[in-house]
Parts: C-alpha cells; sequence; structure tokens
C-alpha cells in the first residue's frame, strides 16, 4: 500500500471528503496522517479520524500560530493524545517567510511541542520554512528530548543539511515538489537520502505535483510522487511501495 504522511483533510477537501478518501483508495492509499496546525484542526483532524479508518492524526500548532499557544491549549493538546488514533505531534516549527517579528515565541514554542511530544512518548513532525538554522540548533540542543523520532516533512534543504538531519535520526518527508521541473537541486537532496529514511506527503490541498499542477491536491496522488522517487533512486516501485510503507510504520507506529 502507499501512505500519505501528511494531508491537511480539515479545510478545502473537507466538504467532499467521503469521495476523497475513496479515491485514496481506489490509488492504493490506504493510509493518511491528517497533520493539524492550530488547536481547532487537531479536534478536526480527531473528529476526521474516527470516521475513516485508514485516517491517523498529527495534532500540534504552526509556527504561523505559536502566539495563540499557552498551557491550557498544551493541556488541551495533551488530553486530545488519549485518543489512539493519534500518532504525533505536529506540524511543529519555525516559519520566518511570513514574519520574523516573532521568532522567540516560535521557538519556546516549538521546544514546548518538542517536550510535549516526549511525554507522550510520540514523533514530531518538523516544518521549517526558511528558518533551517535556528531549526537545527534547536534539534541538535534538544535531541534527547526526541526519543520516539521525528520527520522533517516537505523537505527542501541542501545535502548539507540533510545529512545533519540524518545523522541526528530524523526522517525525510517529500511530497509533490520534487515532480516539478524546476526542482532538479530538490531531486539531487532525494538522490541523497538513504533508502530506509524517505517519507511520502502530499501536503494536500497544497502543492499537487506535475501533471496535475493547479489542481487541488489530494492523497491519491501519492504513487505519481512514489513514482518520481522509484526513478531518481532507481528503485523498482514495487520494492519501493514496501520500504515506504515499512519505515512509515517504524516511525509512526501505524
Ligand atoms: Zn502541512
Amino acid at each position: 500500500m502507499f501512505i500519505d504522511t501528511h494531508a491537511h483533510l480539515q479545510d478545502a477537501l473537507k466538504i467532499r471528503l467521503d469521495e476523497v478518501i475513496q479515491n485514496a483508495k481506489l490509488n492504493n492509499v490506504q493510509k493518511i496522517i491528517c497533520a493539524s496546525y492550530d488547536l481547532s484542526s487537531s479536534y478536526d483532524a480527531v473528529n476526521i479520524s474516527t470516521k475513516y479508518e485508514g485516517v491517523f492524526v498529527a495534532i500540534g500548532v504552526h509556527p504561523e500560530n505559536c502566539e495563540e499557544y499557552n498551557d491550557e491549549i498544551e493541556q488541551k493538546l495533551e488530553k486530545l493524545c488519549e485518543n489512539k488514533k493519534v500518532i504525533a505531534i505536529g506540524e511543529i516549527g519555525l516559519d520566518y517567510h511570513y514574519t520574523k517579528q516573532n521568532k522567540d515565541v516560535q521557538k519556546q514554542v516549538f521546544i514546548r511541542q518538542i517536550k510535549l511530544a516526549d511525554r507522550l512518548n510520540l514523533p514530531v513532525v518538523i516544518h521549517t520554512r526558511d528558518a533551517i538554522g535556528d531549526t537545527l540548533e534547536i534539534v541538535e540542543k534538544y535531541k534527547q528530548y526526541f526519543r520516539h523520532g521525528g520527520v522533517f516533512h516537505c523537505f527542501h534543504g541542501s545535502i548539507e543539511v540533510l545529512n545533519k538531519i540524518i545523522k541526528l535520526g530524523f526522517y525525510v518527508s517529500y511530497g509533490g515538489a520534487i515532480t516539478f521541473s524546476n526542482a532538479n537541486s530538490l531531486r539531487e537532496v532525494v538522490k541523497a537520502t538513504p533508502v530506509e529514511r524517505l517519507l511520502t506527503e502530499t501536503d494536500c490541498p497544497y502543492m499537487a505535483p506535475v501533471p496535475l499542477r493547479g489542481t487541488e491536491n489530494e492523497p491519491k496522488n501519492i504513487p505519481i510522487i512514489a513514482q518520481k522517487i522509484s526513478e531518481i533512486k532507481n528503485i523498482e516501485i514495487n520494492n519501493l511501495e514496501k520500504i515506504l510503507e515499512e519505515n512509515t510504520k517504524k516511525i509512526y507506529k501505524i
């Protein structure tokens, strides 16, 4: 089976979720991890997962929403983790693309959620954008809190950064961006990623792969991304499918 390890089913796709899940199944995408970005999307994701057997959940507060994070939200997240479908904390991290004004708050909230994941025995899903230096500094400094590992989602860093996060034990997830015509350097990074650390994701509804760019992305598009990885790494697709499934099982226990 194929697995979408990072999908946002809470918003645009929510209005036609039966169809989206059905499309995924028809394309052999049997498991989907629904990633959250604030408290309300975390509740939403858990609700969706109770309705659809193959849907699992990552809950957490994205750096763009870091200002809302407080003790009360953390307690609510902790309570939500009692649900067996919650299998990770994410997406969390640093994003300086839209604002650099609240770097300290972003860092604090990132660190708090790294510690939360450790307390709850869960892996983390890391989002980093225009902030790789500070992200690396934090994951290196707090590496004792990653007993249950973590994933850099939608990875687009350099080979040098890749090597550092691989050494720290992280998994690396790739999405539709690896199919874009201007993504040669990213494809080199995919090539350099050890196969036992690879994961696939859509990050839907964003980032539809070629040749579907401009359409609403869905978990059903995972085989297109896997096919691209199979070409880049020169691994036969059926073999890669098994490896990706095994990797997902190891990090997310699903
Ligand atoms: Zn995402």
